[in-house]
């Protein structure tokens, strides 16, 4: 079925994982394929039936070696030393078509020996949200997961009532998650730990190996990759809503999403998340929590960092403490590329802060906003402008003179700049919310392909589709977003 496999994280020590089968679901159905991605991984055309078997977990190909990972993580601010693969089950590595090595793993295919009390199944709305949203950020440019298929199980599962349920097909880089060395630093297995970081290095940072201390490089750069991730997520107000060390994948790719949301009405502390009751995983708490994950992860470093524990301690901190800095580069650069400017410039923090701030104020679409820049160049009052989307405009006339004038050097291009960073589109939570009722409870799939569609290309849409996406209508809002489980 792929030209290519090889499956090295089943070659790990048993302590890595569990050897565990997907359980074969009733009456498998197709909900969606990702030809681009299949093409991608190097998938074999033709394999259609046996395909949908192997995606719904009924077909145990054998090439596959499928495993449950073990990981711990903190949730919500609470260790919890054994979580791991609850619903999920690894099933092999491809080597893609340009030799990157991709887990590709069956999400919802039955219990686990890491299940604990769940059933190791998913209803059909969260696999309809992790393939939209994970397909959405990958064209919006943000590393992430992808989701390659996505099938119906033609059996109930039970939550508050009886939903359709699903299995979503993941591929990743790979699992590997904060979690995954928390689970090791727990037990005091050092002996894995190393295993760990090594194998982590020689698939996912090989540079490390030709610097002095890898296991330091290893932590810079993961931090490095991190504080891009969330910079990215920033930029589109996209909140993950359930930042625990498990859900952070060490190759700085998006992963888990649970109740995430794109925010409309621009709102820095905002939450979607039911479970978020304390607002931990608000908006602009993410770079301070992704901080705190890595101080995680760096502690769970310490015995390989140095065998002097005070230097180890020195060491980590200093990246650690490093890490505001290094988030504020890249969040800067992502915002000034989002008001068209080229190179940052001292002052471009405040203008950015300044433009976000008059946005809160009036809680103003955030995609809409800074789409509409693009308009503004010629003029500050075209109707096509974000000028119509404010009641009181002269704090908008006011900062748009500072901001022409901070262009004028940078001129050409901006526009460029202004229409590639800035997506016409976004998921829609009341649209996901549509699509989802509508899959679930009539079983058509009308709005899940027409989303799937149109976000494949966000910064491309037709003025109907942009219609059909627009904000939501205050009686369309959605306020609250479940993990589903
Ligand atoms: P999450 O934060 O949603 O990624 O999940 C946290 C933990 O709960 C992971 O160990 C999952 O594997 C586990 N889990 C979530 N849902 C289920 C389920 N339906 N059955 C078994 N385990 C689950
Ligand atoms: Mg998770």
């Amino acid at each position: 079925m792929f030209k290519h496999i090889d499956n090295s994280y089943a070659r790990l020590p048993e302590a890595f994982f569990r050897a565990c089968e997907p359980t074969p679901v009733a009456e498998p159905q197709w909900l969606a394929f990702n030809e681009a991605l299949a093409e991608e991984l190097g998938m074999l055309p033709g394999t259609g039936a046996d395909a949908l078997q192997v995606f719904a977990g009924n077909q145990v190909p054998d090439w596959a070696t499928p495993v449950a990972t073990a990981y711990a993580g903190h949730q919500f601010g609470h260790f919890v030393p054994q979580l791991g693969d609850g619903r999920a089950v690894l099933l092999a590595e491809v080597l893609d078509t340009q030799g990157q090595r991709r887990d590709v793993q069956l999400k919802g295919a039955g219990r686990t020996p890491f299940s604990r009390s769940g059933d190791g199944r998913s209803p059909i709305g969260p696999v309809i949200r992790e393939y939209l949203v994970s397909e959405a950020m990958h064209a919006l440019g943000v590393p992430t997961t992808r989701a390659l298929a996505a099938v119906v199980s033609g059996e109930p599962v039970y939550r508050e009532y009886p939903l359709p349920g699903a299995v979503l097909t993941r591929v990743a880089s790979s699992h590997i998650r904060v979690g995954t060395f928390q689970y090791f630093a727990a037990r005091g297995d050092t002996d894995s730990l190393r295993e760990l970081v090594d194998y982590t290095i020689d698939r996912h940072y090989p540079e490390a190996r030709d610097t002095d201390n890898p296991v330091l490089s290893l932590l810079e750069q993961v931090a490095l990759r991190q504080a891009s991730l969330v910079a990215r997520w920033m930029g589109l107000g996209f909140i993950h809503g359930v930042m625990n060390t498990d859900n952070t994948a060490i190759t700085g790719e998006t992963i888990d999403y649970g109740p995430c949301a794109f925010m409309e009405g621009f709102q820095p502390d905002k939450v979607y998340s039911s479970i978020d009751s304390h607002g931990r995983y608000a908006y602009d708490n993410q770079p301070k929590l992704i901080r705190w994950n890595l101080a995680r992860f760096a502690e769970t470093l310490l015995p390989l960092l140095s065998a002097d524990s005070q230097q180890a301690v020195a060491m980590a901190t200093d990246i650690i403490d490093a890490f505001p800095g290094a988030y504020q580069q890249a969040w800067l650069s992502v915002m000034t590329a989002k008001l068209g400017l080229g190179e940052v410039y001292p002052d471009d923090e405040v203008l950015i802060n300044d433009f976000l701030a008059l946005l809160a104020q009036e809680r103003i679409d955030f995609t809409e906003a800074f789409r509409r820049l693009v308009y503004a160049l010629a003029d500050t009052e075209s109707p096509a402008g974000p000028v119509t989307l404010f009641r009181h405009t002269g704090g908008w006339q006011a900062w748009a003179q500072r901001w022409l004038q901070r262009l004028e050097p940078v001129k050409t291009g901006a526009r460029e700049r202004l229409l590639a960073t800035n997506p016409q589109v976004i998921p829609r939570n009341h649209r996901i919310e549509q699509a989802i009722t509508q899959a679930s409870e009539t079983g058509q799939l009308d709005d899940f392909q027409r989303l799937q569609r149109i976000l494949r290309q966000p910064f491309d849409v037709t003025p109907e589709d942009l219609q059909w996406l627009a904000p939501a209508q205050p009686h369309e809002q959605v306020v609250r977003t479940f993990c589903g489980t």
